[in-house]
């Protein structure tokens, strides 16, 4: 068990999360927890949509996986009274796929786009004079006969989501008239969330329990319900039930989730970093077959979180591990180490 990379702690949906993930969906913006300014500033947006009559401007979301931008999407729906037709970008393969789901929205409804970074240009293009005046430019027939019919179509809002702004065109990046970025949730918005969770799936949990759960987390919804599910089950084999402080530690440390939210495969990737390449700068990539893994796993998975938390430091030379990676490690760092030109003291 100690040699496999645990799923726990993984950003994106499991096939395990989909049936909760839908029963534990905040409905309304009062129960979505956390996020203040980003709903202060939404609400707005929202009512002044409602008072007017008219369909809110385009949002995209974008963030790190679990944090909430599809629950946000159907928040936003629910809040204006329309309904959601939710698709992402790889499903969307020809422009007659976005056609017929644009033709049948009502006025004002939502067509929420997941992963919109990975929308093929053809349809990106198709959508830009919806987007813009709601209309679609369709073209009848091939060659010097062919003819551009113009559609019209109800006005709607289209909220995109994304995990990769920057690999968003310009032209798309400029037709969203709100960006909002989602940010990784502290330990106290956490702890309500799984206060929450654990209230819709009757399971009984002390304020300290929740604590404890959100702060090996990592700073994501999705995964603080994914653990509470875990604890849930320890709960009721070995503590009649109650997670408390110490039932949730003794889970979790089961599960080999450590106190700061890294998994076996996390404090590997450090200490390869430290023991292999002496604390760095390694290259993505010789990382990536030092460890079997893809780059892209390294770079989408695990890398956010520690680069975030300062584990590591990516620099142009490559991935440093910190002196908090040391200390995480039981490891004495270096006194000091040149990095680039530079002084690092650790
Ligand atoms: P994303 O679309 O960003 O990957 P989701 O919207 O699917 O994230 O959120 C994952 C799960 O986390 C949801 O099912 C919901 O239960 C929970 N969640 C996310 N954000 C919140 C929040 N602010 N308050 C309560 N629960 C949340």
């Amino acid at each position: 068990m100690e040699e496999q990379e645990s799923p726990l702690l993984s950003y994106q949906q499991q096939a395990e999360d989909i049936r909760t993930d839908t029963s534990l969906r905040p409905r309304l913006l009062g129960d979505f927890i956390g996020q203040t300014a980003l709903k202060d500033k939404l609400k707005i947006f929202i009512d002044a949509a409602k008072e007017r009559k008219e369909a809110m401007d385009h949002l995209l979301l974008h963030g790190p996986p679990g944090l909430g931008k599809t629950s946000l999407a159907h928040v936003v729906a629910k809040e204006l009274g329309v309904q959601v037709v939710s698709t992402s970008g790889p499903a969307l393969e020809k422009s007659g796929d976005l056609a017929a789901i644009l033709t049948n929205l009502n006025p004002h409804d939502i067509l929420f786009v997941d992963e919109i970074h990975r929308l093929n240009r053809v349809v990106e293009e198709t959508l830009y004079p919806a987007l813009e005046d709601f209309h679609l430019d369709i073209v009848l027939g091939q060659g010097p006969s062919a003819r551009v019919m113009k559609l019209n179509l109800p006005p709607f809002t289209l909220i995109g989501a994304t995990t990769r702004a920057g690999q968003l065109t310009s032209p798309l990046m400029g037709r969203f008239g709100i960006v909002f970025r989602l940010d990784y949730y502290a330990p106290d918005a956490l702890q309500m969330i799984i206060v929450r969770s654990a209230g819709i799936l009757k399971c009984h949990i002390e304020m300290a329990g929740a604590l404890e759960i959100s702060k090996r987390a990592r700073g994501t919804p999705r995964i603080a319900n994914r653990l509470l599910r875990r604890v849930r089950d320890f709960a009721q084999v070995k503590a009649k039930g109650v997670i408390s402080q110490t039932v949730a530690a003794q889970a979790l440390d089961m599960l080999d989730v450590d106190h700061k939210g890294l998994d076996h495969m996390d404090r590997q990737l450090l200490r390869t970093i430290v023991e292999k390449f002496d604390g760095g700068p390694v290259g993505i990539e010789t990382l990536a077959s030092a460890l079997s893994e893809e780059r892209s796993t390294l770079e989408d998975v695990y890398e956010p979180y520690l680069i975030q938390n300062g584990f590591i430091n990516r620099t142009n030379r490559g991935r440093v591990a910190t002196a908090l990676a040391y200390a995480h490690l039981g490891m004495a760092a270096p006194e000091a180490k040149k990095n680039d030109g530079q002084l690092t003291i650790f």
